[in-house]
């Protein structure tokens, strides 16, 4: 390896077991399949929709009235389309929880999320409290409120 330049190198990326759609690199920069294709990564086509045995019109709003028996049935997320199911430790929590049932397949869940998220970049801001200069992901069109890391732990935490 050390002939070949390649000790200390990251695996290449042709040797992941994950389709590059899978993974969290798809999330921070989404690639099309052609790009990703021709860049020699594996691409994972989406699983075949089945016909959702429980429409989500039909999914109880409260969790009080949802019969455990919704566990065993294939839904349709009510924004990709793609079946999910609720699993048994799943529904436990949402019951111990008062939650309802999600209308949503985890994928879209998660997607909501990620767009509730900062942007990676750090904007130059000044302390709320101090007026140090400092960097923080909040840019300052934004409404909260930013502290520098000593005021923080002062007046915060
Ligand atoms: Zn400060």
């Amino acid at each position: 390896m050390s002939a070949t330049g390649e000790w200390g190198e990251f695996f290449p990326i042709n040797l992941s077991p994950f389709a590059y759609n899978e993974t969290a690199a798809n999330d921070q920069l989404p690639l099309s399949k052609e790009i990703v294709i021709a860049s020699g990564l594996k691409w994972l086509d989406p699983v075949p929709v089945q016909n959702a045995e429980m429409p989500i019109s039909e999914i109880e709003d409260s969790i009080a009235e949802t019969k455990e028996d919704i566990t065993t049935q294939i839904l349709k997320c009510s924004s990709s389309q793609k079946n999910y199911k609720i699993i048994k430790s799943e529904f436990d929590f949402y019951k111990e929880h008062s939650l309802p049932i999600p209308r949503k397949c985890f994928n879209e869940r998660f997607l909501d999320r990620m767009k509730k998220r900062s942007a990676n970049f750090l904007y130059s801001r000044n302390c709320h409290n101090c007026s140090v200069q400092m960097y923080s992901s909040y840019p300052t069109s934004r409404p909260e409120k930013v502290f520098c890391e000593k005021c923080y732990l002062e007046n915060v935490y």
